[in-house]
């Protein structure tokens, strides 16, 4: 209870199976006196392009600036981010998890979902030069990935077509919120929601409902590359 949410959202149709896994966390998070936020980024318009707007905005995204700069000058530009940042995701900064929800585009995240880790989880506010991975600046926090994917699940098995869902994983969940300090939960994926009977979507969705149930109590993964690759 008390505990603050945000999810971020990139599907384009609210009846989508995302649509209704979204509901479901929101409805049942919320029953356990948790606060949530959600981030719908189609509805929202998210300009996922970080522009030379952003360079001009966020100075410390532009590497070379930022190693000409002295410690107290990043200090204050690193707080003229944070601030930015709390902006941009709605005041949200001191979520303690982010769920991020969306259907699995080319083997990863739809752009506009990619455009927002590349936006929001900028140098000065999610790491720093030499901290990242334990030492990043987003620690404390969890993350879960919930997808959805076009494929089945033997398709992305180890000996599968596409291979080891994990290798999918590696760059969301270690090349982003691992390297920003991020604690990640299994993820939770639903196979090929369009292609299994009502029966089998109500199911996957009931299993969802009763993995919020216990969501808090579990332990983040060992966020490896033995994880990923062993
Ligand atoms: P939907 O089509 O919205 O839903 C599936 C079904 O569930 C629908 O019939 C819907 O009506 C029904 N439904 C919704 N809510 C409920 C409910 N409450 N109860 C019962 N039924 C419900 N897939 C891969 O595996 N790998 C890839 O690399 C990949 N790349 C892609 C790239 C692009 C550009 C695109 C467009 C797709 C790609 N896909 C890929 C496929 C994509 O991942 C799937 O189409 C998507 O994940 C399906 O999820 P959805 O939420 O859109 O499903
Ligand atoms: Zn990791």
């Amino acid at each position: 209870p008390g505990k603050r949410v945000l999810i971020v959202y990139a599907h384009q149709e609210p009846k989508s199976f995302n649509g209704s896994l979204l509901k479901i966390a929101v409805e049942e998070l919320t029953k356990q006196g948790c606060s949530v936020t959600v981030s719908d980024l189609y509805a929202m318009q998210f300009e996922p392009r970080a522009t030379r707007n952003d360079i001009v905005a966020f100075p410390m995204l532009n590497n070379l600036n930022c190693l000409s700069l002295s410690a107290q000058e990043r200090c204050s530009r690193s707080c003229i981010i944070r601030r930015l940042i709390k902006k941009l995701i709605y005041d949200q900064t001191a979520f303690l998890k982010v769920h991020s929800f969306f259907p699995l585009f080319w083997f990863s995240m739809p752009a506009i979902l990619k455009g927002w880790m590349d936006r929001v989880l900028v140098q000065g506010f999610a790491y720093d030069l030499s901290k990242s991975y334990d030492g990043g600046l987003l620690q404390d926090k969890l993350s879960l990935f919930s997808f959805t994917t076009g494929a089945t699940k033997e398709m992305y098995s180890n000996g599968g077509v596409s291979g080891d869902v994990r290798y999918v994983l590696w760059p969301m969940q270690h090349g982003i919120m691992h390297f920003c300090g991020v604690k990640v939960l299994e993820p939770h994926i639903c196979y090929a929601p369009e292609n299994v009977s009502e029966e089998k979507r109500k199911e996957m969705l009931t299993a969802w409902t009763q993995r919020l149930k216990t969501l808090w109590k579990e332990e983040p993964i060992k966020c490896s590359p033995e994880w990923y690759f062993k």
